[in-house]
Parts: structure tokens; C-alpha cells; sequence
């Protein structure tokens, strides 16, 4: 049995909040889940289109699914460790398909809280609005219904776990003379279908999956698609294999007033939208100056290990800042890093530091830890916007979580259709997701599934 049970907050009911609430009950704490939507999923509750006031905000929609979405990751490697995301009846599964489309995401999760009585645990339609540091180290937290009138209802908790999510606020590309520029700009984040962009000529910049699949997903409807990225070489425009309609381009040198965009490598067209796929910017609008982090060019600052700030550790948390993004030569490819199963390691370690199974090195220990890290980015010339960058470390950092909770390290398999899929995609960017050549790994998935199905 744990040393402490506590009563926790946890904000958000993704696949992070999800995971994070099992993982603390398993530990022996009783979590409440906020989240501010009427049902669990976060990411993974489409959001139909709408036209939104503001395209290049966040507006009111958390998610920033498209309608075409299919995962990126193949499934077998996508779910959580304990929880295979099988094509069965115990995940709701009604696309077996590898590479499933966005709802089979939702069944899945919707499934796992199902399956671990998770749904009780959490205030649907409320909105975790602040969270006060209190005397010994607890946290007020406010949050208010949807709906209601006022500032909300406050209550303590003896530590909060926040599981926001960091694909809703927009990033958007600085482009010279885009004041004076008469064309519409949008953000990713509000691109659901390509019916709206029907004969016009639209500019996607970005190197992102989600940048290949919308500039894809548009030129099936758009008179021209040009997609400028800032990794592609100063070169005349490459036409996409495949395509008439498609180009590749340097990014975006500036956009003028006669409504044309010039490259970077000299070329320019007359557009009609920039589509910034651009990524988000990590956003804790709930946390003041007594949360001791602060978020500056994307660093979520300081974090000792990704998660706990030395300073009020661990009685504050973050689960799923990590991220990752790798370029191919010619194509824009971004391959993330797992996401579930790092969200299942890290929760188990924040559960058990917080029943005080494991101890934490002291503040300045940890603050020694995240200066040392941050001198190595440095040495890389690495931005401060790519701290939580997990570049090739993810399964390193996932086998660290998990040493430190005794579980067991990644599965090898996992890790080889990892790598796999990256060079899958590289070599067959359009088509990956359906066709393959790793069907000994995902022998091996399906032999180690049998223990939890
Ligand atoms: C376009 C796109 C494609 C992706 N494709 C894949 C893929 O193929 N495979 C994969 O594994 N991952 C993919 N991802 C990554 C995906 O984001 C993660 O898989 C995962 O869903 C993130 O979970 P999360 O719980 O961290 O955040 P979210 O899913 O964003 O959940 C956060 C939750 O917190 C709630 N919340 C936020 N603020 C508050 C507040 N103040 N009060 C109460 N509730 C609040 C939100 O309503 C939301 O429900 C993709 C992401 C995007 C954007």
C-alpha cells in the first residue's frame, strides 16, 4: 500500500488525463478529472467545421483534428502498454484498419475509461479557470460549470497533475508585408475540410504531418497548392509526384500588396490563402507567477525531467509536453514521438513520487539537472523552442520512467515499427499508411497482446 493517499486535481480528460487518473488511483490517490468538455477523447473530439471569427486563433474549439485525419502511428505502437489499441470489441473498434481513421482513436479512449472506471472520476463541462499556491504546498483550485455565472467554485487539493494539451493554440509564421497582404490566412487548427478552397490557390507553410496530409487533403479540391518550407533548399519549385496541382517551395521571403507571395528562391505567386501549419505554442492560461514556470519561445521553464518544477515538485506536474520532429530530404515529414505510452510513464512515476515510493533528488539537485540540460541544447544550437524536442531520446527518457518505476522498458517491437514507420512514410510518403513491410512485427505485437486481452 502507498506511504500517502492524496486528493489530486488533474486537468484535462485526454488520453494524458485519462491515463494519469489510473495511473494515480492505481497508486492509492483519489484524482479529480476537470475538463471542460461534456465528454473524455480531448484531441480526439472532432470538432465539425464552423467558420470560425478569428481563423488563425484557437476560438472555441479545443481539437485540431481535420475530418480525413488517420493516425500516423501505426496502432499496435500507438496505445497504451497495458491497453492494446486492437482492432477488438474490447477498444469499440469499428476500423480495423492499421492506420485508422480519428474515431477509432475516440472508441479506443473512450474504451480505456470504460474499462478502468474512469468515467466517475471526472467533472465533465467544467473549466478549471485558476490554481493558487496554499499553505503547505497544496493548491487552490477554481473551477466553474459551463454555463454558470460567477468566478467559480475554489476547493484544495494536496497536488495537481495538468493534462491541457499543447495542439490548440496556434503558432503562427512571421511573414514580412502580410499586413498590406489582401488574401485570408488560417491556422491549422481550424482546417477541418477542403470544400471551402474549391478553385482558389492556397499557400500551405509548414513541415508538419499535418502540413503533407492538408496540402494534399486541399489539392484534391484547389485550383494550386504551394506549400513553402523553411527546410526545403533555396531552389526553382518542385512539382509533387504524383499531382498537377501540387509544389514545393522554399518558404515564404515576404507577401506583397498586388496580393502575390514571393519565395524564398525567387518564384512568387497571386494566392488566395495561407494556411499556417505551423504548430501550437504551450499554454497554461490556469497557472500564475506561484506555479514557478514560465513559458518563453515554447519553453515550459524550469522542468526537471519534463514534468516536475524543482520548486513546488511534486505537488505540481505536467504530463505530455514531449514532442518530436525529424525532416526527409524533399518531403516534409514529421514523425512525433508515442505519445500514450509515454503519458502511461510519466503519470506512473508522478503517482508514485507523489505516495513517496520514489523520492525525488532535492530542489537544487534538480535544478542542476535542468541547467546541465539546457547547457547540452545549447551546445547543440539548439532554440529554446525545441526544449521538450525529444529528437531520437524518446525511448531513452521512456525506459529512464520506466526504471524508475520498475516496469518494464519498451517493447523492442515497439521501438523497430517506430523507426520502421518513419522510414515507411520517408520512402512512401503517400501511401504508408497502407501499405508496409513490418508484418513480423506486428506478429510480435499480437503474440505480446494475448496477455492483456
Ligand atoms: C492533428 C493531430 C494529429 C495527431 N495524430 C496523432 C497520431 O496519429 N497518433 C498519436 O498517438 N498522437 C497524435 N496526435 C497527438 C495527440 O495530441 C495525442 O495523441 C494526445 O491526444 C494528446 O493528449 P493530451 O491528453 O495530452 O491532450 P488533449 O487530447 O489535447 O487533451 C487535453 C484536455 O484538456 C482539456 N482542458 C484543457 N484546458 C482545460 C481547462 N482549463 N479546464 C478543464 N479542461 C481543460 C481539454 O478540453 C482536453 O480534453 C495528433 C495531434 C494532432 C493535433
Amino acid at each position: 500500500m502507498p506511504s500517502v493517499s492524496l486528493r489530486l486535481a488533474v486537468i484535462g480528460a485526454g488520453a494524458a488525463g485519462l491515463v494519469a487518473a489510473r495511473e494515480l488511483r492505481r497508486e492509492g490517490h483519489a484524482p479529480v478529472v476537470f475538463e471542460r468538455a461534456a465528454a473524455v477523447g480531448g484531441t480526439w473530439l472532432y470538432a465539425p467545421p464552423a467558420a470560425p471569427s478569428d481563423p488563425l486563433g484557437a476560438a472555441a474549439t479545443h481539437s485540431s483534428l481535420y475530418a480525413s485525419l488517420r493516425t500516423n502511428l501505426p496502432r499496435e505502437s500507438m496505445g497504451f502498454l497495458d491497453f492494446p489499441f486492437v482492432a477488438a470489441e474490447a477498444t469499440g473498434s469499428a476500423d480495423p484498419r492499421r492506420f485508422p481513421g480519428h474515431e477509432e482513436v475516440l472508441r479506443y479512449l473512450e474504451a480505456f475509461a470504460r474499462r478502468f472506471d474512469l468515467l466517475r472520476l471526472v467533472r465533465f463541462e467544467t473549466e478549471v479557470l485558476g490554481v493558487r499556491r496554499e499553505g503547505r504546498g497544496r493548491w487552490a483550485v477554481t473551477s466553474r460549470k459551463l454555463g454558470d455565472k460567477g468566478s467559480g467554485q475554489e476547493e484544495v487539493y494536496d497536488a495537481v497533475v495538468v493534462c491541457n494539451g499543447h495542439y490548440t493554440e496556434p503558432r503562427i509564421a512571421v511573414i514580412p508585408g502580410i499586413d498590406a497582404w489582401p488574401g485570408k490566412q488560417m491556422h491549422s487548427h481550424n482546417y477541418r475540410v477542403p470544400e471551402p478552397f474549391v478553385d482558389q490557390v492556397v499557400i500551405v507553410i509548414g513541415a508538419s504531418a499535418s502540413a503533407f496530409d492538408i496540402s494534399r487533403d486541399i489539392a484534391s479540391t484547389a485550383k494550386q497548392v504551394h506549400i513553402a518550407d523553411r527546410s526545403t533548399p533555396l531552389r526553382r519549385c518542385v512539382k509533387q509526384p504524383g499531382y498537377n496541382n501540387l509544389w514545393l517551395h522554399s518558404m515564404i521571403d515576404r507577401a506583397q500588396e498586388d496580393g502575390r507571395v514571393v519565395f524564398r528562391d525567387g518564384s512568387s505567386i497571386k494566392a488566395d490563402v495561407i494556411m499556417h501549419c505551423t504548430g501550437y505554442l504551450y499554454d497554461f492560461p490556469f497557472l500564475g507567477d506561484d506555479s514557478t514556470i514560465t513559458v518563453d519561445d515554447n519553453r515550459v521553464d524550469p522542468l526537471y525531467k519534463h514534468v516536475f518544477p524543482p520548486e513546488v515538485a511534486p505537488q505540481l506536474s505536467f504530463i505530455g509536453l514531449p514532442w518530436k520532429v525529424s525532416f526527409a530530404a524533399n518531403c516534409c515529414l514529421s514523425v512525433q514521438v508515442i505519445p500514450f505510452p509515454l503519458f502511461e510513464l510519466q503519470s506512473k512515476w508522478v503517482a508514485k513520487v507523489l505516495s513517496g515510493r520514489i523520492v525525488l533528488p532535492s530542489k537544487e539537485e534538480m535544478m542542476e539537472d535542468v541547467k546541465a540540460f539546457y547547457s547540452k541544447l545549447e551546445a547543440r544550437g539548439w532554440p529554446k523552442r525545441y526544449t521538450h524536442n525529444f529528437s531520437n531520446c524518446q525511448f531513452e527518457y521512456d525506459d529512464w520512467l520506466a526504471a524508475q518505476c520498475s516496469y518494464p522498458t519498451i517493447e523492442e517491437w515497439r521501438k523497430q515499427m517506430y523507426f520502421f514507420n518513419g522510414y515507411n512514410k520517408a520512402a512512401r510518403p503517400e501511401s504508408y499508411r497502407d501499405e508496409w513491410d513490418d508484418d513480423d512485427l506486428v506478429e510480435d505485437a499480437n503474440g505480446d497482446f494475448k496477455k492483456y486481452l
